[in-house]
């Protein structure tokens, strides 16, 4: 399988230094920010974004899966894993790896939005802006790259190349 790297190993720990130092200001004021992590391929963006982070914080991880209605229009996410604290009052951060459609971002936000915290805002490493099917807010993003399917940084295809430093586009047909 043929991989194409699209971003390296040393532009995405620039860059989640320089998203971990945006966030510290922003919740400078803040007593505690939750991270909310979503699995799995958000787990080695969220170690790392969390190392850099010199506020409190505290991690939590949600997962979701998508399933399709059939086409890919109609596609819908459904909550697998919850989170296992009250988060009423509480200042929230979802932390993505990568937002293709946005329907997980957008399914992630209204739930957590419902349960009355003090915030709920949103960072995701990579977007894919050509393939955007809702309209989603993202306050902290890491990179805008094409329309293609890409592995590495926590980010798999069938469960392989997750653990790739940089961020790769794939082909399996090659
Ligand atoms: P959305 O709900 O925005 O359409 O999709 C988000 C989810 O789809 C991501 O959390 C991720 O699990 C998966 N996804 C979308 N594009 C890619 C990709 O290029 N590579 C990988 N590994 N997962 C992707």
């Amino acid at each position: 399988m043929d991989l194409e790297v699209l971003i390296s190993e040393a532009e995405i720990q620039r860059r989640v230094r320089e998203l971990a130092a945006e966030i510290s200001r922003d919740y400078a004021q803040a007593d505690e920010l939750i991270l909310v992590g979503v699995l799995k391929g958000a787990f080695i963006f969220l170690a790392d974004l969390s190392r850099c982070l010199t506020i409190p914080r505290s991690i939590e991880f949600m997962a979701v899966s998508s399933y399709d209605n059939g086409d890919q229009e109609s596609s819908a996410v459904r909550l697998v894993m919850d989170l296992r604290k009250n988060i009423e009052g509480k200042h929230v951060l979802v932390v993505e790896d990568i937002v293709d459609t946005g329907r997980t971002l957008n399914f992630l936000g209204e739930l957590l939005a419902a349960r009355k915290p003090e915030s709920v805002k949103t960072c995701a490493l990579v977007r894919k802006p050509d393939r955007a099917r809702v309209e989603t807010e993202i306050d902290y993003l890491g990179f805008e790259i094409p329309d293609a399917w890409v592995v590495g940084y926590g980010l798999d295809y069938d469960e392989q190349n997750r653990t790739l430093p940089y961020i790769a586009s794939i082909n399996p047909a090659s």
